[in-house]
């Protein structure tokens, strides 16, 4: 199911351009428009899944799905090593109201509390 009204759900079809990078029956991969590493894309279902929160026993194989087309993207892609992130929530930083995950590569990254801004 999609939502007419959400930024994601019109790139997945097409109305609004994106720069794809992976594409399968669940999964929608394409650049993000404001990287914040080299490499960064985001990893989206096919349905429009508002967020982390609303993952349930119906849904989830969608999430399988990404973390396959994640690997894979990877793989064609030789990336060795980057960081997966997924923003749940307005305090978190969540902007846009369609599950995605962040594939982000090509720097050395950080960990530790101050890395979370
Ligand atoms: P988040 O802040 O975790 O919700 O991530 C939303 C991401 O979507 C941000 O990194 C934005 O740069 C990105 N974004 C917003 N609009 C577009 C767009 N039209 N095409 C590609 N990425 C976008
Ligand atoms: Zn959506």
């Amino acid at each position: 199911m999609m939502d007419k009204d959400c930024l994601f759900c019109k790139i997945i079809a097409g109305e609004i351009p994106s720069a794809k990078v992976y594409e399968d029956d669940y999964v929608y991969a394409f650049k993000d428009v404001n990287p914040i590493a080299p490499t960064h894309y985001l990893f989206v279902p096919k349905t429009h899944i508002c967020c982390a929160k609303k993952i349930n026993a119906e849904n989830s194989q969608y999430v399988a799905k990404i973390f396959e087309a994640i690997a894979k993207t990877a793989e064609t892609e030789k990336i060795d090593s980057y960081r997966i992130i997924n923003n749940c929530g307005e305090e978190a930083g969540q902007s846009v109201m369609h599950l995605h995950f962040h594939m982000m590569a090509g720097v050395k990254m950080g960990w530790g509390k101050h890395s979370l801004g």
